[in-house]
Formats: C-alpha cells, sequence, structure tokens
C-alpha cells in the first residue's frame, strides 16, 4: 500500500545546551543540503533555546520543537510551560511521554494522552514516546506493554498529520544498546496493525519512529526496516556532523 509517510529524523537535546550550541543548529542549517529532500528534520532543544533556534531556523528545513508541554493552556503551575507557549516560541511539536518524564516526573497514560490533546490544540504535532523496560523485554512483554501504551496513551481519534508514535526501549535509552534489527521490526510491525486497526487510513500514513543509542553506524540499517519512518535521536543529535551524518543515510 503506498502511504504518505515522509521519514523523519528529529534530534532530541533533552537537558543539554546553551546559547553557543546556536553554532550546532546553524551547521545543521549550512549542511542540510547533504540531506535527500523527500526527509523532515526537527531538533527539540531545552525550552530555554526555543524561542531563538525557532528564529534561526526560520525558513529552513529544520522544524524545532518542545521536549514536554503541560496539559492546560495557562495557570498556577510554577516552572511548566504550556503547548501554547511553545508555539508562541515558535515551536511545531512537542514530544510527551518521554520515558524521562514517564520515570522521572510519574507520567502516566492518561497524562500522556492528555498532553497530545494539549499539543493539538495549540497547533503542534505530537511525538509520543512508547517503550519496554529491560525487565519486560526480558519477561517476554515487550508487545503487550507497547500495546498497552498504544491504547491508554492515544486519544480516540488521531490525524496522521498531528501525531508521531517513537518506539524507544528505556534500556536502549543512553545505553549504546540496541534490539536486534529482528526485534525492531517486529515492534513497529505491532505498532503499525495496532494503529492501524485503530485509526484506519490514519494509522497507515502515521510516522513510527525508532530511538534508543541511533548513530551514524547503526542508523542505516534500522531506518531501513519496514515500518521505521525514522528516529528520535538523543546523544548523537547534539553536534551537527553526527546528526546531519544520520539524516544522510537516507538516499
Ligand atoms: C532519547 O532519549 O530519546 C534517545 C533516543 O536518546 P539516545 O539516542 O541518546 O539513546
Amino acid at each position: 500500500m503506498t502511504t504518505s509517510r515522509r521519514p523523519l529524523i528529529a534530534g532530541n537535546w533533552k537537558m543539554n545546551g546553551l546559547a553557543a550550541s546556536m553554532a550546532q543548529l546553524g551547521g545543521m542549517i549550512a549542511g542540510v543540503d547533504s540531506v535527500v529532500p523527500r526527509i523532515d528534520l526537527m531538533i527539540f532543544p531545552p525550552a530555554t533555546l526555543v524561542a531563538a533556534f525557532a528564529s534561526r531556523a526560520r525558513g529552513s528545513r529544520i522544524g524545532i520543537g518542545g521536549q514536554d508541554c503541560h496539559v492546560q493552556a495557562d495557570g498556577p503551575f510554577t516552572g511548566d510551560l504550556s503547548a501554547e507557549m511553545l508555539a508562541d516560541a515558535g515551536a511545531q511539536a512537542v514530544i510527551v511521554g518521554h520515558s524521562e518524564r514517564r520515570v522521572g516526573h510519574c507520567e502516566t497514560c492518561a497524562v500522556v494522552q492528555a498532553k497530545v490533546l494539549a499539543a493539538w490544540r495549540a497547533g503542534l504535532m505530537a511525538i509520543v514516546c512508547i517503550g519496554e523496560t529491560q525487565a519486560e523485554r526480558a519477561a517476554g512483554s515487550t508487545l503487550d506493554i507497547i500495546g498497552r501504551q498504544i491504547a491508554q496513551s492515544l486519544p480516540y481519534k488521531a490525524p496522521a498529520r498531528d501525531l508521531t508514535i517513537a518506539y524507544e526501549p528505556i534500556w536502549a535509552i543512553g545505553s549504546g544498546l540496541t534490539p536486534t534489527l529482528e526485534e525492531i521490526a517486529q515492534v513497529h510491525q505491532s505498532i503499525r496493525a495496532s494503529v492501524v486497526a485503530r485509526f484506519g487510513g490514519e494509522g497507515e500514513n502515521m510516522r513510527l519512529l525508532y530511538g534508543g543509542s541511533v548513530k551514524a553506524a547503526n542508523a542505516a540499517a534500522i531506518l531501513h526496516l519496514e515500518n521505521v519512518d525514522g528516529a528520535l535521536i538523543g546523544g548523537a543529535s547534539l553536534a551537527a556532523r553526527d546528526f546531519l551524518a544520520i539524516a544522510a543515510t537516507y538516499r
């Protein structure tokens, strides 16, 4: 079946980046011609840099997003940021449900689902992260966990252009470990089946990213798997050269 899926290479900078990091974004913008036009590129800097990055990237092929948002549009939530604030700063998307939020900030699937709706309310595309722990994989329950996270973290209806799913095994994040190619393909096939069952053609067109220790050395093999429509990259997205090398594996 033909789909309208455009691969997405997305860089999650987490709590990394100061004003001087603008040089890396500049390097990405300068080097983006090495990346084939059929793929999308996004960087998710820390909140302090979203406005400056969005301003620098305006008119380029690199989109800018936030790493999290609050469910509410405004109010007495000290230290939080709303999706509207991110959009106002120039963001086009937001990551929700990253395992570092689910685990470190006790975010449930219900909260993640509410954040997806908040993102849409502000006109942002949402990247929803899901993934199993090492113990869950060892117990053979990966597909059950993924199925439950999809069922509970995604809204009832989802237009493909507004929702991207990132499969990120928690044990693969920042560890240098990755599942085998067969394991990644199996999980992505299962996610595809779930979203098609739930959203029909929108599920067919929804992008499914893989995340967890993606680097230039392993990117080509992972990104060419069926139902892998790009990557969410942490550490290897901080330097322009590494990020562009991963994106350049698409031909
Ligand atoms: C991430 O945190 O989203 C991630 C995939 O990190 P890394 O690439 O560093 O494993």
